[in-house]
């Protein structure tokens, strides 16, 4: 990662070995593996019964018995994908993202898999936006070694103060680089992959990075801070790369 441009500012630089899937266009299909219905469930795997015939005996034996199966199920959904993530100026990047109602293990598992996109894709932050979820789900890791994920669910800017310019980049936007002016601080407040809310003060890169990730669940991208000129030339060779 270039972490820090030419004048030793921070930069949000991603490498350029940013390889988009052919589905990038398309629907996403976040589906994991899907339970069996109940009735599907009992009827293979309710067995063997147990000796004992006695209701309540039996009833324990047999969940028993499908303990492994529930942890087999339970770890595989655990496992994280890689999203496809759209390119601007696909229209769904401008849609709102809604609240999230309730962590769900869905939810946990769209922000396990936001992280491993975001990490294979070489970039430093996510919206579930970009990886078609209208949802207000964002994900970073400013860190060096890539292991300090942190996760921001319905996050609210409180305060700002300061201003800072950096040179930024975007996953959606790949291959080009444009200075950007924010706030050089910011306290945010949102719930983490557990549902537990948190404030947090943040600045320099991770306070420019959570700004720019919330823009997008406002269906804003970096490039709309951009001059007309800079971002129609930008469009163009995004379609034009798109087509090619
Ligand atoms: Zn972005």
């Amino acid at each position: 990662m270039d972490w820090l441009n030419d004048d030793g500012q921070h930069s949000l630089r991603v490498l350029d070995s940013l390889v988009l899937s052919p589905a990038g266009w398309s629907d996403v299909d976040t589906g994991g593996p899907s339970l069996p219905s109940s009735d599907c469930f009992l009827k293979h795997f309710y067995y063997p019964r147990s000796p004992i015939h006695n209701p309540i005996i039996e009833v324990t034996y047999n969940l028993w018995s499908i303990f492994p199966l529930v942890l087999l199920l339970e770890t595989s959904s655990r496992m994280a994908s890689r999203l496809p993530i759209l390119v601007y100026p696909h229209p769904n990047l401008r849609k709102t993202a809604k609240p999230v109602e309730e962590v769900t293990p869905e939810i946990a598992q769209l922000v396990d898999d936001m992280v491993h996109t975001m990490y294979e894709a070489n970039g430093i932050g996510l919206a579930a936006i970009q990886v078609d979820r209208p949802l207000q789900v964002i994900v970073i890791d400013t860190s060096e070694e890539k292991n300090s994920p942190q996760v921001y669910i319905n996050p609210e800017i409180g305060t700002s103060m300061g201003s800072q310019t950096t040179e930024e980049g975007c996953l959606s936007v790949p291959g080009f680089y444009e200075d950007v002016e924010r706030a050089e601080s910011i306290q945010v407040t949102a719930l983490n992959r557990n549902g537990e809310q948190f404030t947090r003060d943040l600045e320099g890169l991770d306070s420019v990075c959570v700004q720019h990730e919330i823009d997008h669940l406002r269906g804003k991208v970096f490039v709309d801070y951009l001059s007309r000129i800079k971002r129609s030339r930008i469009r163009k060779k995004l379609l034009k790369a798109k087509a090619a």
